[in-house]
């Protein structure tokens, strides 16, 4: 078995509701060691697409991001969110909807900072949905960027985000990915 599925099964939590918890090594205490090892597969896998630049979404994609980058050795950009208006054009502006909480909130990228010949890749800690993702997809059209592909640590293939984006020709490399759970099982994809 996989290592991030080993250390899901030995310390995630399914809360009522869908939602993973993962606390203890991901979404609030960070085991730096382990997105080291989550990293050295998505360099694995993108190595060969000169990578310049990561792009995650504020805030638990950051810490994976950073890690990442340093196997790419390229800067990260993360987009913010924001209840500021897009008033002298600077800025890329999305739409997302949380699925965490329910929510729908702007978030976005300097202009100066996203430029039309970066190749991207995007990193995020979770695959639900696909909101988050399109969102950041969304972003690097604007730019007139490459969009290389998105490494995710941890997808949950029983929502409908991963097969609409890589039906709409994204790749996408996920490092756990759930086939079913609930609050006493969880399965993982073969
Ligand atoms: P999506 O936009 O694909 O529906 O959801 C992705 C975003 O929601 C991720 O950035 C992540 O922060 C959050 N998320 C979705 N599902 C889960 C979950 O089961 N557990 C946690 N901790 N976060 C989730």
């Amino acid at each position: 078995m996989r290592l991030l599925e080993q250390r899901i099964l030995r310390d995630g939590k399914v809360r009522p509701g869908g939602v993973l918890k993962v606390d203890g090594f991901l979404n609030h205490q960070m085991d730096v060691e382990l997105f080291r090892l989550l990293a050295q597969q998505w360099h694995e896998a993108f190595r060969a697409d000169n990578v310049t630049k990561i792009l995650t979404i504020e805030a638990s994609g950051i810490g994976l991001a950073c890690i990442a980058a340093q196997e790419f050795g390229c800067p990260v950009l993360f987009a913010k969110k924001t209840k500021t208006k897009n008033i002298d054009g600077a800025v890329y502006t999305t739409r997302v909807e949380s699925f965490t909480h329910g929510t729908v909130y702007d978030v976005i990228v300097a202009k100066e900072y996203l430029l039309p010949t970066d190749r991207v890749l995007l990193i995020d800690d979770f695959l639900a949905n696909g909101a988050a993702l399109e969102g950041l997809c969304d972003l690097v059209r604007q730019a007139g960027a490459t969009l290389v592909g998105a490494g995710i640590a941890v997808e949950k293939c029983f929502q409908p985000g991963g097969a609409r984006l890589r039906g709409q020709g994204l790749r996408i490399e996920s490092l756990a990915r759930i086939k079913s759970m609930s609050e006493d099982s969880l399965a993982f994809m073969d």
